[in-house]
């Protein structure tokens, strides 16, 4: 449920609304708006009666909000959220961002080299796993702690912030202490416990929807890291399961609009999962950007044929780069566009 106060509400009449609120059991969280305030109610199972509420001073409006998230919606909470990684600004009206590297961290030699190629194309946050989600066991597995210490230093040789996916909370301790944001990956989407165990931290965390998620389910994943208390969160389109197989998965680029109407969190997209071939990448990057992405996770190897993970969807330096020049080409078209 949602309270919207009158412009002319005091800061009385709102701690009454509180207070009544409380007094049903339930919690208050006042979102002061830059014209009116508006008082979330949380803790709710099912329909609230709201006639002691509407009939107090200052309250113009009750809302019922029968969606499974709230934190995350712009009802509650209108102005856009922007996350902050080092000096990276993600969301709002800042400009997209890429994240780029490889899918997974292999070797010295190999992150070092991907780490220049993407500094170098102008990329903001190094990406590369350490703790690998692979179908199947007999595949490689990243390089656990050891390639976490691999991508901190490579970030460091570069100065960019690293992004790598935690898959459990008993590795939290370690990818907080090398990473700058916690990927919690499709897989991973709706383990609860992770969710909920992330959102006790102030750390960023990117979370990718899961490969069979409605966006109701993706944003109610989110509402579970915000009910917490961490506020720091980028959401991550990476392609969904539909019947076809030509690509990996099938890019579904409307929720990046969508979710900027429903949600107040940056969206960005991985064009690299969702189709899982390379020739397609640079062009759904590009057709993301048109659609209002607050920034872009992109697989990248120095070599991707050999590649231990993912090569077939990797761009190589020269594709990286070349893409990054029309991205920023795009960027200021589309910027030309808005003002
Ligand atoms: C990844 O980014 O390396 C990854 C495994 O992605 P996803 O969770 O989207 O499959
Ligand atoms: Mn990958």
């Amino acid at each position: 449920m949602l309270i919207v106060m009158e412009y002319s509400a005091t800061d009385q009449d709102v701690e009454q609304v509180k207070t009544a609120v409380h007094a049903m059991g339930l919690q208050a969280e006042p979102i002061p708006g830059s014209e009116r305030t508006a008082i979330g109610v949380l803790g709710n199972q099912g329909y609230v009666e709201d006639a002691t509420i509407r009939n107090l001073a200052g309250v113009r409006e009750v809302i019922h909000v029968s969606k499974p998230y709230k934190l995350v919606s712009r009802d509650f909470h209108p102005q856009p959220t922007q996350v902050q990684v080092g000096s990276v600004v993600i969301g709002g009206d800042a400009a997209p961002v890429v994240m780029a590297g490889p899918c997974s961290v292999e070797s010295e030699a190999q992150m070092i080299a991907s780490a220049a190629i993407v500094k170098q194309a102008g990329a903001d946050i190094l990406r590369g796993g350490a703790f690998k989600p692979r179908t199947g066991p007999h595949t490689f597995q990243g390089l656990g702690v050891d390639g976490l210490k691999l991508l901190r230093q490579a970030g460091d040789e570069v100065g960019m912030p690293v992004v790598t996916e935690v898959m459990r909370i008993g590795q939290l301790d370690d990818v907080c202490r090398y990473a700058d944001v916690l990927q919690i990956g499709a897989r991973n989407m709706q383990n609860f416990d992770l969710l909920k165990e992330v959102g006790k931290l102030d750390y960023p965390v990117l979370l990718k929807r899961g490969m069979s998620a409605t966006i109701e389910e993706f944003l109610a994943a989110a509402e579970y890291i915000l009910a917490e208390g961490n506020q720091r969160l980028i959401l991550c389109e990476r392609g969904i399961r539909t019947f076809e197989r030509a690509t990996r998965n099938t890019l579904d680029l409307s929720v990046v609009p969508l979710i900027r109407q429903l949600s107040h969190l940056p969206i960005i997209v991985d064009p690299s999962h969702a189709t899982g071939v390379r020739s397609l990448v640079p062009v759904m990057a590009k057709s993301a950007l048109v659609a209002g992405v607050h920034g872009l996770m992109i697989e990248v190897h120095y070599d991707p044929n050999t590649a231990l993970c993912d090569g077939a969807q990797s761009l190589d330096g020269p594709a990286f780069n070349k893409l990054m020049t029309e991205l920023s080409g795009l960027q200021s078209y589309l910027a030309s566009t808005e003002a």
